[in-house]
């Protein structure tokens, strides 16, 4: 079941072609234009930015793989290839697609069951299920034999993720995450759960009905092929969250189209948790078709209503999903992860998990587990973080990573513990931070607490790289921080160290394809 474009590829970078090679979304010139086909579907046009700066040749690369060794499709947007070309590349698409049609995955799953316990076989190393016929294909293969219904049931623990590749960038909830959300979603009335890139909550909602009354239902779209052996064509579809593209085509989209329509579009929501290195933009444009397609099945008066939608991301995203989705707000649940280390739960020591919910459903409706440290805010009206604490000033519990966050007169806000104001970049940043020095922090924003390639204002404005950029020059005259008062200059950069071996591990968090 090796299909080309599944073979696993080492991880180099984190947060993907943003932070390889500094490129972003564009809009194409002429927005007529079709865009050129990969094997992923129809392919994204990206423009490289370099010093702030976008270039004037803009080019299509593919949608899903944040590396080239993944998908190496590459055409400038001008650029007019000749018939053969096209043809081969045609070709070469098909060649891509995976071995076995959707309809024969069905068909191979159905007779799976049938068989006797003994003879139900998983070949670990091609991570396919196999019927008796496939025995001689997977000599010396690793195989697990007696394959239960329940294993069946649980494909996200049988097949191993992928995660070391950009391009899936499998991370699977905790159970505790994972339970919370399916029991929430449960709390909330929802009866259909549509599941984009949620293999693990897929399966769990399901689970959960077999077992007991539960009356919920969920549809997986994934672009993990090797999830097509276990469900049957009302509950899984091939699909890109980049491109919005159904790899089974027009019968596909059907089924996604009445799942979002059944009931009239009541009692359905969309969970999806994309891999971190993909960018906001393209995410952003797919929800808003798969919300458009929910919409068309509403009656009239309905609508002002909006599609409730569970976007799972780091929080450092906040701004840039809420420029998409005035909407959302953000939860201060924290999504913890099985296979990341960085991932767990904050409490007795472990690092915390900086992913959060972003969502439409009015917050005072969600109930986070007091148990795992969350209280209820009668002035913010939401459940935070036990030390999220309510700032009078600011008027709402502003810390955004659990920890509790201090207010600046000066910048009237409240910012990090770790912060504090500095006369001369005139707002607070880390003690030990080189003045406005780009090196630092941002290059787009002047933000010191991330880099260009996660920058939440990345499209907002050429005005804040100008400003970067003037910010870069004032370093050159290397105005250096004086050390804090009663701190020698050894302490100093003691604690710069301290917090610079800090700062290594916070770009890991940002980006779980690591
Ligand atoms: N936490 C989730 C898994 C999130 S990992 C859970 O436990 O259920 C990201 C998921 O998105 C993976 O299942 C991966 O296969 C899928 N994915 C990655 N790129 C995708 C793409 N371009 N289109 C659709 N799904 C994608
Ligand atoms: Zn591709
Ligand atoms: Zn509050
Ligand atoms: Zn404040
Ligand atoms: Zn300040």
């Amino acid at each position: 079941m090796a299909a080309p474009t599944l073979e696993p590829v080492e991880e180099e970078g984190c947060a993907g072609r943003t932070a390889t090679s500094g490129v972003e979304a564009a809009l194409p010139s002429d927005p007529a234009a079709l865009a050129p086909l990969c094997p992923h579907g129809p392919t994204l046009l990206f423009v490289k930015v370099s010093q702030g700066k976008e270039e004037a040749r803009r080019f299509y690369a593919c949608s899903a793989c944040r590396d080239r060794k993944d998908c190496n499709f590459f055409q400038w947007e001008d650029e007019k290839l000749s018939e053969a070309r096209l043809a081969a590349r045609e070709a070469y698409n098909q060649r891509c697609q995976p071995p076995l049609s959707r309809t024969q995955c069905v068909q191979r799953y159905l007779r799976f069951i049938e068989l006797p316990l003994t003879q139900r076989k998983f070949c670990r190393s091609c991570q396919q299920l196999l019927l008796p016929e496939d025995l001689g294909g997977h000599g010396g293969h690793q195989l697990l034999a007696d394959i239960s219904i329940t294993q069946l049931r649980r494909p996200s623990q049988l097949l191993y993720p992928l995660e070391n590749k950009k391009t899936n960038a499998q991370y699977l909830f905790a159970d505790r995450s994972c339970q919370f959300l399916a029991d929430l979603l449960s709390i909330l009335g929802f009866r259909r759960v549509l599941c984009v890139g949620t293999p693990r909550l897929h399966e769990l909602i399901r689970l959960t009905v077999a077992g007991e009354k539960a009356n919920m239902k969920s549809l997986l779209l994934d672009i993990d092929f090797r999830y097509s052996q276990f469900y049957l064509e009302d509950s899984f579809c091939r699909y890109n969250m980049f491109n919005h593209h159904f790899f089974d085509g027009k019968a596909a989209l059907e089924v996604c189209r009445a799942f979002l329509q059944e009931e009239k579009g009541e009692g359905v929501i969309m969970v999806t948790d994309p891999p971190f290195g993909g960018l906001v933009e393209p995410l952003a444009t797919t929800f808003k078709k798969l919300i458009a397609m929910w919409k068309e099945g509403q009656s009239r008066d309905d609508s002002h209503k909006e599609l409730p939608i569970f976007w799972i991301f780091p929080y450092f995203f906040e701004s840039r999903i809420c420029q998409f989705f005035p909407s959302f707000c953000m939860l201060d649940y924290q999504v913890d992860y099985d296979n990341h280390a960085l991932y767990k739960h904050g409490k007795r020591g472990r690092k915390q998990s900086p992913v959060r919910i972003f969502t439409n459903i009015p917050p005072n409706k969600i109930i986070l587990p007091t148990e795992e440290g969350y209280r209820f805010c009668s002035l913010c009206q939401r459940y935070v973080s036990l030390e999220n604490r309510h700032c009078e000033h600011c008027n709402s519990c502003t810390s955004k990573d659990g920890r509790k966050w201090n207010h600046c007169f000066l910048c009237n806000k409240c910012v990090k513990p770790s912060w504090i104001h500095c006369s001369i970049c005139n707002h607070c940043a880390l003690p030990d931070h080189s003045c406005a020095g780009p090196k630092e922090g941002c290059f787009i924003c002047g933000g010191l607490d991330h880099k260009r390639n996660a920058c939440p204002n990345s499209a907002t404005s050429k005005r804040t790289s100008r400003a970067a950029r003037k910010q870069k020059q004032r370093k050159s005259n290397k105005i250096k921080m004086e050390p804090t008062k009663g701190q020698s200059m050894n302490q100093a950069s003691a604690t710069r160290r301290k917090k610079r071996g800090r700062a290594h591990q916070y770009p890991a968090l940002k980006c779980p394809v690591t």
